[in-house]
């Protein structure tokens, strides 16, 4: 009902309000009219009452007046003495008559008096005027009961008067009645003014005959001289907020004769109308709100009704929706009263099929357990959600999260649960875990051949001697390191380097057992630690060990002998942790490659002698290239053909104050691995260059002189700069030196060095590939290289002529110089043997104890006069080769 347009209720309360208004006009202003009519009724009657005073107060002294002896005496005797005595002016000034009169029983006048108009006299008789109007109404006025109670008026010239008349008796009220005494007043202004007083209410008197005063409402005037019927008494409305009430006072003779008036203000009215309006507004007030509050409250109800209707509709949509599976359970028989599709989907089950279904039979059986805890204490919402396993339709089963809320709709307890399929995230969870767990092996273990790395070892080294204390064991920390891995992965490549790692590590795994660890440390440095109850089997496995890595490896056709040195330390005796047992093996693992490698060394307390030795050893070699004791010698290099010397090899010498002489053998691994063999290289460079200077200036006859350089010093200067700086200081030309580098040398970085090489070779000076044939130097691989000596290693030369082997492979080197036009060099030539053979198979040149030791300077220009020479470049000036194309 409330529905309907809001214009529909502002017209309702319209016309309610019309007809409030109309009714509370109706009965409450008509009432307080009323009361307003009488209340100007009372007031004119009060006005006519206090008219009635004014006669009563004449009456009053005229009774007086007449029951006296001397009056009765005087209407006998008419004594002129009696009036002059007892009418006297002031007396009758006093009492306010106008006109006293006498008649005797006949009605005849016996005497009359009245007071002139606006004087303070009285003239006797009474004007003619006065005497025909009492004697025209005597009948009249001596009549008992007035026309109106008390009220006795008589029409005068001089206006309306007021009179009494009383029957003369003897003063003891005996009669018989000897006439009338009458009195009359003229009503004048101060007898109005008095009425005023007395009524305490405005008076006005207007006399019909006279002109009406101004401002009298015609309809008043109509009515005071209308017809004797109507009512002597009416009021009316004035203009502005007064009413005036009118009274009707008649002559005699019925005749109108005054008209009486009053006004007051409308007092009643007005409080009543106030009263109307305030009633009204009170109704109306109440009636708007009342209203307004229904309307307000409809509206409300109205919206939080069609807000609920959305918000069903919102809930309906977001279950139907959700990917979460929701089912509302009996918290008893835990039936599925509701689930939403993402349920059904979750199930493979119907919505259908799963209502009224038990929620356990969507459950796998293991995981019921869990889900009555769940539903034994429902979570409110937040709870954190259990996993559970779900048995679909298909009888797969699926990991989810469920979560059970409390609810309660329309008074009924009930539990919501949700249920999330979580597969994927377990899935993603595991991957996340299988790859943290890789990136964990991959920190921990050698990418190449995936052993364990040296960081794995740390940590479990120490967890291992812990149980072998606790055990009493003995542990053996095997340090390996495979000989000349260098050169395979120079000559061959990393790839085969590589490989040749990785069969190696191989062979590890396999040798030990399975409790022992074996880790790659560094680049061809390995590292096994085994436990065993008694140390003196520590022998049997480092020989197992040694030996099974001895068999050769084949990569891409070609062979490979592996061989391995080792160092072995032994926990406790060696060491009391890791870090000393490490070291120790390092050091017995020193030993072994002194010893020649291929062999296993085990720690011996004296290794740390050798070990300090070396510390001193340095020490003393930094000191003495500091101090000049490295001196050079020289060894000739024969031109086999014309027995001449060809050229030098210039030869470190070290004689130490203390030491005396310390072989190269001994002091060039030193300066390697300390580094100092840059600035050895370079203090030989140095006394060779300055030595062929003063050779020069001597007039001896000067051969070019060939340098050994290290690796490092080829890696670590700019070599060519070097060189040409180091000749141009002791002002020599460069064609007089030459370089000698190993394999490995060259081989290692070898896109860099060529171009070094080249630049060098530019200058002028010549390159000799040193100890040719100990390493792995793709031979095909030399005619890319800026070269132009072989130096056949003297293991080969040695054997050649008992061992064939040898002879082939010096003869091969040989041969395939030749056809890489590159000249050969064969050292350790010892014999005659040695120098025919060598001849004989085309190799150029040949060096060795067969012709010279390496000798000093000194010594060595002897040679080069008693031996003599073959012309060098230098010398005849021409840009050929220094050695003669054999
Ligand atoms: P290397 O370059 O192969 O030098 C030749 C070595 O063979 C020299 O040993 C020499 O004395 C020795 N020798 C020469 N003829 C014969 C012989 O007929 N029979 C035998 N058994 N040996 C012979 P040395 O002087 O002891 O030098 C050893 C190694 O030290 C050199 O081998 C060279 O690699 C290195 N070396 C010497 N001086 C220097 C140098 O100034 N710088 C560098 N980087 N290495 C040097
Ligand atoms: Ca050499
Ligand atoms: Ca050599």
């Amino acid at each position: 009902m409330l529905a309907r347009k809001p214009i529909f209720w502002i017209f309702a309360v319209a016309v309610f309000l019309g007809a409030l208004g109309l009714v509370v006009q109706q009965v409450v202003l008509r009432s307080y009219e009323t009361l307003e009519q009488q209340a100007i009724e009372q007031s004119t009657e009060q006005v006519v009452k206090a008219l009635q005073a004014e006669v009563r107060q004449i009456a009053i002294v005229g009774n007086d007046y007449a029951s006296w002896d001397e009056m009765y005496d005087f209407v006998r005797d008419q004594n002129p003495k009696f009036h002059e005595l007892n009418f006297s002016e002031l007396g009758l000034r006093e009492m306010e008559i106008d006109v006293v009169m006498l008649v005797n029983e006949a009605g005849e006048e016996v005497f009359s008096a009245e007071q002139n108009p606006g004087a303070q006299t009285y003239s006797l008789p009474a004007s003619q005027n006065v005497r025909t109007a009492v004697s025209k109404n005597l009948k009249n006025m001596l009549r008992e009961r007035p026309p109106e109670a008390g009220l006795r008026l008589l029409d005068l010239n001089a206006g309306s008067a007021l009179f009494s008349a009383h029957p003369i008796i003897r003063t003891d009220r005996t009669g018989p009645e000897r006439g009338h005494l009458i009195f009359i007043r003229v009503l004048r202004p101060s007898t109005i003014a008095r009425m005023e007083m007395v009524s305490q209410l405005p008076v006005g008197v207007w006399r019909v005959n006279d002109k009406p005063p101004t401002g009298l409402p015609s309809q008043i005037i109509a009515w005071a001289r209308n017809s004797p019927f109507s009512t002597d008494r009416t009021a009316l409305t004035l203009s502005g907020n007064d009413i005036a009430g009118y009274a009707r006072l008649r002559n005699l003779d019925g005749s109108s004769a005054l008209i009486l008036s009053t006004v007051t203000p409308r007092a009643v009215y007005q409080q009543g109308r106030r009263t109307a309006i305030y009633l009204f507004a009170c109704i109306a007030a109440l009636v708007i709100f009342t209203l307004i509050t229904a309307f307000v409250l409809g509206r409300r109800n109205q919206r939080s009704e069609s807000l609920a209707r959305a918000n069903e509709t919102l809930y309906r949509a977001v279950v139907e929706q959700a990917d979460e599976g929701i089912a509302l359970l009996a918290p008893e028989s835990h039936a599925i009263l509701q689930s939403n599709p993402a349920l059904a989907r979750l199930t493979g089950y119907s919505t259908t099929a799963l209502h009224d279904a038990s929620v356990e039979s969507i459950i796998e059986n293991s995981s019921l357990p869990l889900l009555w805890n769940i539903l034994s204490a429902p979570k409110q919402v937040g709870g954190v959600p259990c996993e559970l396993r779900l048995r679909r339709v298909d009888g797969a089963l699926i990991e989810v999260d469920i979560t059970a809320n409390p609810l309660t709709i329309d008074g009924r307890q009930l539990i919501c649960l949700m249920v999330r399929d979580v597969s994927q995230r377990k899935q993603a969870e595991a991957k996340l875990l299988d790859h943290q767990r890789r990136l964990e092996h991959l920190a921990n273990h050698d990418s190449l051949t995936d052993l364990p790395n040296r960081l794995l070892l740390n940590q479990k080294l120490p967890g291992i001697l812990e149980r072998a204390a606790a055990s009493q064991s003995s542990v053996a920390v095997c340090y390996i390191d495979v000989d000349n891995f260098k050169n395979i992965n120079d000559s061959s490549g990393h790839d085969t380097g590589d490989e040749f790692l990785r069969a190696i590590a191989e062979r590890l795994r396999h040798v030990v057992s399975s409790e022992d660890l074996v880790a790659r440390i560094s680049g061809d440095e390995f590292v096994v630690v085994s436990m065993a109850k008694e140390a003196i089997v520590f022998d049997a496995i480092a020989r197992r060990i040694t030996s099974h890595l001895r068999a050769p490896l084949v990569f891409s056709g070609r062979e490979y002998s592996v061989s391995v040195s080792m160092g072995v330390a032994v926990y406790p005796t060696d060491g009391s942790d890791a870090a000393d047992l490490l070291r120790s093996a390092d050091i017995a693992l020193y030993r072994a490659k002194e010893r020649g490698r291929d062999n296993y060394q085990f720690f011996a307390p004296e290794m740390n002698d050798r070990v300090h030795q070396r510390m001193q050893l340095e020490q003393a070699l930094r000191v003495a290239l500091q101090e000049q004791q490295i001196s050079v010698h020289y060894q000739p290099v024969m031109d086999l053909r014309s027995q001449k010397i060809a050229a030098l090899e210039a030869l470190a010498r070290w004689r130490h104050p203390e030491f005396g002489d310390i072989p190269p053998s001994q002091f060039i691994p030193i300066a390697e691995e300390s580094g100092l063999i840059v600035e050895l290289g370079e203090a030989v460079l140095r006394q060779v260059c300055h030595q062929i200077s003063t050779w020069s200036y001597a007039g001896l006859p000067v051969v070019p002189v060939s340098v050994n350089v290290s690796a490092q010093q080829l890696q670590r200067t700019n070599i060519r700069e070097r060189v040409l700086a180091i000749c141009s200081e002791a002002g020599i030309n460069p064609r007089l030196l030459q370089v000698e580098l190993t394999e490995s040398t060259v081989m290692r970085e070898i896109d860099r060095q060529i171009g070094a090489l080249e630049g060098l070779r530019a200058a002028g000076v010549r390159i000799s590939i040193d100890d040719f044939g100990t390493g792995y130097s793709s031979l095909s691989y030399l005619k890319h290289l800026p070269i132009d000596h072989l130096k056949i290693d003297r293991s080969f030369v040695r054997d050649m002529t008992v061992d064939a082997n040898d002879a082939a492979i010096v003869s091969a080197i040989i041969s395939m110089a030749r056809s890489l036009r590159l000249e050969t060099i064969a050292e350790g030539v010892e014999t005659r043997q040695h120098a025919m053979r060598l001849a004989s198979l085309g190799c150029g040149y040949a060096q060795g104890y067969l012709y010279s030791r390496p000798v000093p300077a000194a010594e060595c220009a002897k040679l080069l006069v008693s031996m003599g020479t073959i012309p060098n470049p230098v010398d005849t000036g021409k840009h050929q080769r220094l050695i003669a194309s054999s």
